[in-house]
């Protein structure tokens, strides 16, 4: 590896430390990729570098400036690989799609984003069909303040029995249970060391101001949702409770569109609650969400990189609007949007994605590699 910058040193301990402590499995071969540095005798300039998992559900590769197109060797055998491509210069990760192995365990590497050094990751996804089995929109709390709530050990156990990852949500912003540092920092320190994606639930605007970056940059994703609806002129409305009524549906509508595309313009990573609507509205689904309106809320989940949550406590959005937004290459999130009970029950979110032609690369799933739950 060519002596980098002090900044690309540090980028590629990022990149090592990514995968969690099964980094310290990680065993070095140089020969499960090719060309590796003995080819560097046939006249190419760059070389390639392997680490693997012994159970090779992970590979950590680097490819230095140069390098020819290449294979990776020894893995599982006709196996679904999630591949992210990782830059050493900013630390920045791209997603490279799934890649799946064949029948010998050859992964054929796609091709690099640009002429430089590269390092790639190769994660093996636990997959239902080929979706991934996870759930990003699960509470541990329980619904109202008198329910009983998961700890944390429940709430992993869980994840083990029905061999689905959960990307726990605490919920706040600059008010609610997370308000400030400290209680995002309790809320960060309850799972630590859990196997589960530590994520936020945000209301408002303004958490950027209440949370630090610093307290932030260790979430590993933050949802947001149109539920808290303003009105001018008075208080916001809270979409969910009963009897919520708006007796100009159409002019609801129009308002609601702007809401999420504003909601959508913060720096987020999914969409809960796509499209829902007041029960009292729930009937006209399909009327109100008119393929004008739909349009405006995809284009800018898609401009700005927010997935778009298929949500089974709601079965929303509907396949018409899922089918919608592949076309126009939106990403996905699989949430049960539950409360303690049903967490991880994601039988809906899969039905749902497969009836629409979602697949495997369409779901957005967090950087940070966990366990697979069975293994934990
Ligand atoms: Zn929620």
């Amino acid at each position: 590896m060519q002596t980098g910058s002090g900044a690309q040193m540090q980028y590629l301990q990022t990149f090592a430390l990514s995968i969690g402590k099964r980094y310290q499995e990680l065993e070095p071969d140089a020969d499960l990729v090719s060309p590796n540095k003995t080819a560097v005798l046939r006249g190419y300039e760059g070389w390639a570098y392997c680490s693997r998992t012994p159970d090779k559900q992970i590979f950590l590769v680097y490819f230095e400036k140069g390098c020819p197109r290449s294979q990776v060797r020894g893995a599982l055998l006709n196996a679904a690989y999630r591949a992210e491509w990782f830059d050493p210069r900013t630390g920045a990760w791209s997603a490279a799609g799934m890649l799946t192995s064949s029948k010998i365990g050859i992964i054929d590497v796609p091709d690099f984003p640009a002429d430089a050094d590269w390092a790639l990751r190769l994660t093996h996804e636990s997959t239902d069909g080929d979706l991934p089995r996870v759930d990003l929109h699960a509470h541990i709390e329980g619904e109202s303040p008198g329910d009983n709530g998961l700890s944390p050990v429940e709430a992993t156990a869980i994840s083990r029995r029905l061999g689905v990852r959960l990307g726990i949500l605490g919920e706040g912003g600059c008010a609610g249970e997370i308000h400030d540092d400290r209680t995002l920092q309790t809320f960060l320190d309850s799972l630590a060391g859990q196997p589960v994606w530590r994520g936020l639930q945000v209301y408002g605007f303004d958490w950027q101001r209440c949370l630090s970056k610093s307290n932030l940059d260790q979430l590993d994703y933050v949802a947001a949702d149109a539920l808290v609806f303003p009105q001018p002129g008075a208080k916001s409305v809270w979409l969910w409770l009963p009897g919520v009524q708006f007796p100009d549906a159409q002019d609801f509508m129009n308002r609601y569109v702007d809401y999420n595309v504003r909601v959508l313009s913060q720096p987020i990573q999914v969409w809960a609650n796509p499209t829902y609507l007041p029960a009292s509205l729930q009937s006209r689904y399909d009327e109100l969400w008119t393929p004008e309106r739909m349009d405006k809320v995809i284009a800018a989940a898609v401009k700005n990189g927010v997935a778009i949550e298929i949500n089974a406590h709601f079965a929303i959005p509907s396949a018409a609007f899922i089918r919608r937004a592949k076309a126009a290459g939106a990403k996905f999130s699989l949430g049960s949007n539950r409360h303690a009970v049903g967490i991880g029950e994601i039988d809906f979110c899969l039905r749902r994605a497969r009836e629409c032609g979602v697949t495997a690369n369409d779901i957005y799933v967090p950087t940070r590699v966990l366990p697979a739950p069975r293994e934990t």
